[in-house]
């Protein structure tokens, strides 16, 4: 039935004006056929009684096709809300997880990261909790900027951050993890008055390899592990989960690990 009411509803203007014009002509068409058998019609009154059945439903079939249309927009906007962080834009835990579940489960291989900001309560302790916000805002986009269109980025907690980069060897996916763990600056006013002030963050990382007998759970724990380890060698860093991670991943692909660390 759901899919049905989705295809059945308007998607746009013309899409609204031709599937209520439909609407109207294949109850008019089928008002025109049950008259014809029930009472008999000759062929006059039967368009003469046809018109009249189209300009009476017409206003019905607008009404129609104007509550499915705006069923669909609550339908889209709903869809947004429940898998979007409001804060920053990016997908949130659960759409995060849930893509990355599916590409993990066609095999993608590639490597994950979990991504902390170092020392973030300090922030809202000394600027503020707006201030806060804008530099996760800065994050995300810091992040968005140095994936490809094809990876998968998200929030997943309140400083952390997960990027899946499907398909990706460990070389790529360890450039794309140090460029992230660059610097990030953010511009923001000051908080005892207007003259703006320059904040820089660094980010903990840590990375494991998928491979086709992991599961989500596992490269998310051992990603998280890594990133536990970033934070104890002195934060702003990249970590591996372990060297077992890098050989598995590498084999496959004839890279030595060895020329990444
Ligand atoms: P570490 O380097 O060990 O990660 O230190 P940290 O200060 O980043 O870690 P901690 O877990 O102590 O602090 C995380 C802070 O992130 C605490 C919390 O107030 C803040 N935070 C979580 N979500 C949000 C948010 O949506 N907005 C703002 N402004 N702060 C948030
Ligand atoms: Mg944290
Ligand atoms: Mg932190």
């Amino acid at each position: 039935m759901e899919k049905i009411v989705d295809a059945v509803s308007p998607s746009g203007r013309w899409d609204f004006v031709i599937k209520s014009f439909l609407l109207v002509a294949t109850f008019t068409l089928f008002d025109g056929w049950i008259s014809e058998v029930t009472v008999g019609f000759t062929s006059e009154n039967s368009v003469h009684e046809s018109l009249i059945t189209f300009l009476v439903g017409a206003p019905f079939g607008l009404f129609v096709m104007g509550i499915m249309a705006s069923q669909r927009r609550l339908q889209q906007q709903l869809s947004y809300l429940a898998s979007t962080d409001a804060l920053t834009g990016l997908p949130n835990r659960q759409s995060f997880l849930q893509d990355a579940g599916a590409l993990i489960e066609m095999k993608a291989g590639g490597a994950m990261f979990m991504i902390d900001v170092d020392h973030f309560k300090v922030i809202n302790d000394t600027y503020g909790h707006l201030v806060g916000d804008t530099c996760l805002v800065r994050i995300g986009q810091h992040l968005q900027h140095q994936i490809r269109s094809c990876d998968l980025v998200g929030r997943i907690g309140g400083e952390e951050f997960a990027v899946y980069l499907p398909d990706a060897s460990i070389d790529e996916a360890n450039s794309v993890a140090s460029r992230i763990c660059t610097t990030v600056s953010i511009k923001t006013a000051s908080h005892s008055g207007g003259t703006s002030e320059k904040l820089t963050l660094t980010l903990s990382i840590g990375c494991a390899a998928a491979h086709p007998s992991r599961s989500l759970n596992d490269l998310i724990a051992s990603a998280d592990i890594a990133m536990y380890n970033a934070k104890s060698k002195g934060r702003a860093r990249v970590e591996w989960s372990n060297s077992w991670d890098v050989k598995l991943a590498c084999g496959s692909r004839k890279v030595s690990p060895d020329q990444f660390f």
